[in-house]
């Protein structure tokens, strides 16, 4: 890591652990990332079946129903990221409210999806 002044610890914008917290992060413009979460970003890219601008109309049965269980496990990966967050924060006991707030949802519906 450069020796710059700061004024607190780098931190992975992703999960939000800092610098001493994981074995790597790297450095982006404006943003940073560590091992772990290049470990799922790598598990979501090698689970996605297409890019993105594909025309699922010109895929065959076959190839949508081969394409099913890896969009799921996408889903699936990216489902288990965003729980684990909600509940380090609760853990921190922040408020389903500020949660919800954060998500563009109601305190509810935040409790209810992830409680
Ligand atoms: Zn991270």
């Amino acid at each position: 890591m450069p020796s710059l002044t700061r004024k607190s610890p780098l931190k992975c914008s992703f999960c939000g652990k800092t610098e001493k917290e994981v074995a790597r992060l790297i450095a982006g413009p404006a943003v940073y990332i560590c091992d772990a979460c290049i470990g799922i970003c790598n598990k979501v890219l090698e689970a996605t079946p297409q890019p993105a601008s594909v025309d699922w109309d010109k895929l065959t049965d076959e190839q949508l129903l081969s394409g099913l269980k890896n969009a799921e496990a996408t889903v699936e990966a990216t489902r288990a990221v965003l729980q684990s967050m909600v509940e380090v924060l609760r853990h921190r006991s922040t408020s389903w409210e500020a949660i919800g707030k954060a998500l563009g949802i109601s305190r509810q519906a935040a409790w209810e999806r992830f409680s």
